[in-house]
């Protein structure tokens, strides 16, 4: 099925009308679901995403709590009607493996030996996906663990990055995806210029990747930016209620 499909015009831009270089529309939003501890929703593009933290609390069934640390637990999950095609509500392989894909992800990012004995449970909702859900779900979930309260060395940001019709490109959506020649999610902890993911789908140079990496981190510069504003906005507009 690859390469059936124009994804760069004679411009040379894309399906979506972006350049090589650019990211989706990004919104995020803090402190939405007033019934957990944090929250954050993204939407990138088509992707639309909740997130719901809980903890650190007493961790349950207890034989799974360790003696000198938090344990650290994430459910992605793809609502029915995220996809095309009807998704079985239950748990599908692909589900599994991004769920501890997005937990290795943000585990860099917090002290979770300032919590022994305890559990912090991470719920990522995919309510409509159009490719990247699980750097998308990186994004918000290190937002609302902030939002959560939950120390951390940083923040994490997540992008892919790809090769389509042979050019390397930023933030790939699900036609690229599908079509394109390689897909390479990274998640990082901007601030500490540490990489917490890096995945690879597909053919690439050696020189490509170099030079994937490089659009991808200036694409997480960017969404760290809009992590930290978010998280700005709604602890400003906290303050402006309490007077
Ligand atoms: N997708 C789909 N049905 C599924 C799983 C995925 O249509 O059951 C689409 C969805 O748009 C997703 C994209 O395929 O975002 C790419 O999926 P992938 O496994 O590469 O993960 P992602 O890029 O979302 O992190």
């Amino acid at each position: 099925m690859k390469g059936k499909i124009c994804l760069l015009n004679e411009e040379g831009l894309r399906i979506d009308g972006r350049k090589l270089d650019q990211l989706r529309p990004i919104k995020i939003e803090v402190g939405v679901l007033k019934n957990a501890d944090g929250s954050a929703y993204i939407e990138q593009g088509k992707n639309k995403i909740m997130v719901a933290v809980y903890g650190p609390r007493e961790l349950h069934p207890r034989h799974q709590a360790l003696p000198d640390r938090a344990v650290l637990r994430c459910r992605y999950h793809m609502a029915p009607f995220s996809v095309p095609e009807r998704k079985s509500p239950a748990p599908s392989r692909r589900e599994v493996e991004l769920s501890k894909v997005i937990r290795q992800a943000l585990e860099p990012a917090l002290f979770l030996e300032m919590f022994p004995r305890t559990s912090i449970d991470v719920f990522i909702e995919v309510l409509q996906a159009d490719g990247g859900t699980r750097c998308a779900s990186i994004t918000a979930a290190a937002v609302a663990l902030a939002d959560a309260g939950i120390p951390m060395r940083d923040l994490v940001a997540a992008v892919a990055v790809g090769k389509i019709e042979g050019k390397i490109a930023l933030d790939l959506n699900h036609l690229e995806d599908q079509y394109g020649e390689a897909d390479i999610p990274v998640a990082m902890m901007p601030g500490l210029d540490q990489i917490t993911l890096l995945q690879a789908d597909g053919l690439i140079t050696l020189d490509e990747l170099k030079e994937a990496l490089k659009l991808a981190k200036n694409g997480i510069m960017q969404i760290y930016k809009l992590q930290k504003e978010a998280l700005k906005s709604k602890y400003l507009e906290s303050g402006e209620e309490l007077g």
